[in-house]
């Protein structure tokens, strides 16, 4: 659908992953025609696990593809946190029937392509939702009434309605606000997933496993009907230099966990080092939206991952967008000012909270003392931390054609 006759695509959405196809659906599920561009050849993520608790079920129930993912899903026990040093149990969170009730939705762990191939699959079989691929968005243009983007083809396209889904590096966001680069926290990750028979029976694998130490964490789950095993190795590298590419080696992963108990230790044989991703986020704005362009997912609020939240705010993004196109479907500006109200107050929450979680996790030892003797007398029952963040439902719902039983979900 170039832009060679003058035709306007009625919404445009720059970006293809998790939060852009979750749009796409929200919107083709209320009545709304929407073009995607993406600019790698092919859809597909990098990365193995995602936590998915009950606020991202919600999300994609609304988009009607929880009924699909969920065979391939796994639904941990409990989150178990655990010393990395002296592998005691620090606390856990008890995710069974209590759970569910108050939620409404079970925690889901899977792997970050089924949820992608899954929101991609019913992409294509909507009609009102056309895709291209190889499409590099490289400028935007604010026209008041409109919005005109250009690929790195030369091919150009115009829309009513124009939605940068584009990620932590979001070209679409420069045309809003100026904040310069994501903001680096130093700390860098190695993931990836194994045959879940390379690990040991004793590992805890019904259970979202978190391993915290001084400037260090490990996070391992199963994913895909519990065949693979997730891992996440988190570190702060010391020697870290803006604009420099030689920090978060595979060396110092080493020696940041050397002094881990044992199953942390046996853990991080199982790494591929080939890899590693620096860790970004950036502060919250007051403002995702200008004229007729807004954004949804790290284009609009990049977080760190301690809460385990960026895909599912980008979720809940696209539900409440949708949601707020349809109750104003003739002013675009009234709509993305109830979309801002909703979300930009929720999401800069989860932005600041996340970074003051990470802090918590990795107290030097001296001070994770005093922490752990904290945890120890929280209950795997108690949810007072986790209602403000699980619990949440915008915006009115699409008629849902979802079969899905609460039981079920
Ligand atoms: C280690 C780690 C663990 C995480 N764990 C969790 C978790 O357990 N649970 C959770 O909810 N979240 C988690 N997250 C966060 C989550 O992965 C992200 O927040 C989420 O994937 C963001 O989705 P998005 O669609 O907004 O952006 P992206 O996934 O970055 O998608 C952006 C898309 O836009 C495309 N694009 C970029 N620029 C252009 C352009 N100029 N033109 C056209 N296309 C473009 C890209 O190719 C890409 O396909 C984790 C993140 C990390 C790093």
């Amino acid at each position: 659908m170039p832009l060679t006759d003058g035709t306007r695509v009625p919404v445009l959405i720059v970006g293809g992953g998790i939060g852009g196809l979750a749009l796409a659906l929200a919107l083709a599920r209320r009545g709304r025609r929407v073009h995607m561009l993406e600019k790698a050849p092919s859809f597909g993520e990098i990365g193995a696990g995602l936590q998915l608790a009950p606020n991202a079920s919600w999300a994609l129930h609304d988009m009607g593809v929880l009924d699909a993912i969920a065979p391939l899903a796994v639904f941990p026990q409990r989150i178990v946190w655990m010393d990395a040093i002296s592998g005691e149990q620090l606390t856990a969170l008890d995710l069974g029937p209590p759970f569910r009730e108050r939620y409404g939705y079970r925690y889901m762990v899977m792997h970050r392509s089924d949820l992608l191939d899954a929101l991609l699959s019913a992409c294509r079989s909507h009609d009102a939702i056309t895709m291209e691929t190889s499409k590099e968005v490289t400028t935007v243009e604010d026209r008041g009434d409109s919005a005109c983007v250009t690929c790195a083809d030369g091919t150009q396209y115009e829309a009513a309605v124009l939605v940068g889904a584009d990620g932590l590096w979001s070209t679409v966001r420069k045309a809003i606000v100026d904040d310069g680069e994501p903001i680096c926290s130093e700390y860098v990750a190695y993931r990836g997933a194994i045959p879940i028979g390379e690990m040991s029976r004793d590992a805890g694998l019904d259970n979202v496993m978190l391993w915290t130490g001084p400037e260090m964490h490990l996070v391992q789950y199963p994913v895909r009907r519990a065949e693979l095993y997730n891992q996440v190795a988190v570190f702060r590298s010391r020697r870290y230099r803006a604009g420099s590419e030689d920090w978060g080696t595979p060396e110092e992963l080493d020696a940041h966990f050397a002094a881990g108990a044992e199953p942390v230790r046996e853990a991080l044989t199982k790494f591929r080092r080939n890899r590693r991703w620096p860790m970004y986020d950036r502060l919250p704005i007051a403002r995702w939206s200008r004229n007729r362009i807004t954004l949804v997912g790290d284009a609009a609020h990049p977080m760190l991952q301690y809460l385990a939240q960026g895909a599912a705010q980008a979720l809940e993004d696209a539900v409440a967008l949708a949601a707020a196109l349809s109750r104003h479907p003739a002013d675009v500006r009234a709509a993305f000012a109830v979309y801002e109200a909703e979300r930009v107050p929720r999401t800069t929450r989860v932005q600041t909270t996340a970074r003051a979680w990470g802090d918590y996790w990795h107290l030097p030892l001296e001070r994770a003392v005093q922490r752990n003797r904290e945890l120890a007398t929280r209950s795997p029952g108690d949810y007072g931390e986790t209602d403000w963040l699980y619990a949440y439902a915008c915006g009115p719902r699409a008629d849902f054609s979802s079969t899905a039983r609460i039981e079920d979900r």
